[in-house]
């Protein structure tokens, strides 16, 4: 799990480590609690919030900007989570 004392870092996303509003133009994002700590809902809860965000459904109601910052954070982190194990499951089948 990340911690304060060793941080996990993943590159940002949204720009693509060049630096935007969304990582405070460091290109990174930096992960300093499990992403479920964050915003205090059980994992089943947020699985099901950020399965409805990337849909387009948030669940705040509003934009991207209107959402928290961790909530947004928490499921970059997901969804990147998600494209590297669906990257591998590629290269495992076509590699
Ligand atoms: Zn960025």
């Amino acid at each position: 799990m990340p911690s304060e004392l060793a941080p996990l870092q993943i590159a940002c996303p949204s720009c693509d480590e060049k630096g935007c509003e969304f990582c405070d133009n460091e290109g990174w994002l930096k992960i300093t609690q499990c992403p479920q700590s964050e915003f205090e809902v059980n994992m089943m809860e947020f699985l099901e919030l950020a399965d409805f965000a990337k849909q387009g459904s948030f669940p705040i109601i509003g934009g991207t900007l209107d959402q928290s910052k961790s909530f947004l954070t928490a499921c970059r982190f997901l969804w990147s989570e998600e494209a590297k194990a669906e990257n591998q499951e590629w290269s495992k089948n076509n590699g």
